[in-house]
């Protein structure tokens, strides 16, 4: 009969292996599996519903397909369009009523800052009523900004970073041949 030996590791050097480990491995399984609410208030809602259908495939093969009804079965809040003063509290009540760990994505220029509704009805972005995670700017943004947006929160929640980030533009190929078009207008 073999013998049992009790094998005794030092708690210092496990401990933070087992953490970075685990930690890791809740990212990973975080970023996978994002349930959204979707808080969608004007035009932006759109191009939300081009995002989400087979042609860009913006959401399912990010994890992220499943929508939430209820803010006490989600973690991802998409703001999508603009919000107005009187749906600030709201916005503010359903942000409070999400479960943690999550996490806002503005869809557009309304929801980042307000766009070019600068009046006293509009908020000039949501980040005056809630902390937010991702900003994709355009009016309406384009999908695939929007799908560069949701890496990039991916990637901040595998990463556990809290910091706010913003998608930059892309380069549009179809403003490309815009340009040319005209430029042989004016030639003639
Ligand atoms: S950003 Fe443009 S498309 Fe989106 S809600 Fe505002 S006005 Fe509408």
């Amino acid at each position: 009969m073999g013998e049992l030996k009790q094998v005794t590791l030092d708690a210092s050097e496990s401990s933070g292996f087992a953490t970075t480990k685990l930690d890791a491995l809740l990212g990973w399984a975080r970023k996978w599996s994002l349930f959204k609410y979707p808080f969608v208030t004007a035009c932006c809602g759109m191009e939300f519903m081009s995002l989400t259908s087979p042609r860009f495939d913006g959401t399912a093969r990010f994890g992220a397909e499943a929508p939430r009804f209820s803010p006490r079965q989600a973690d991802l809040l998409w703001v999508v369009g603009t919000i107005s003063q009187r749906q600030a509290p709201v916005l503010r009540r359903i942000y409070e009523q999400m479960m943690e760990p999550k996490w806002v994505l503005a869809f557009g220029t309304c929801a980042s800052c307000g766009g070019f509704y600068d009046n006293y009805t509009t908020v000039p972005g949501i980040d005056k009523i809630i902390p937010c995670d991702v900003y994709v700017p355009g009016c309406p943004p384009r999908p695939e900004a929007v799908i560069d947006g949701l890496m990039l929160l991916q990637d901040k929640i595998a990463r556990g970073d809290k910091t706010p980030g913003v998608v930059k533009p892309r380069e549009d190929p179809a403003a490309g041949v815009v340009t040319l078009r005209r430029s042989k207008d004016s030639v003639r």
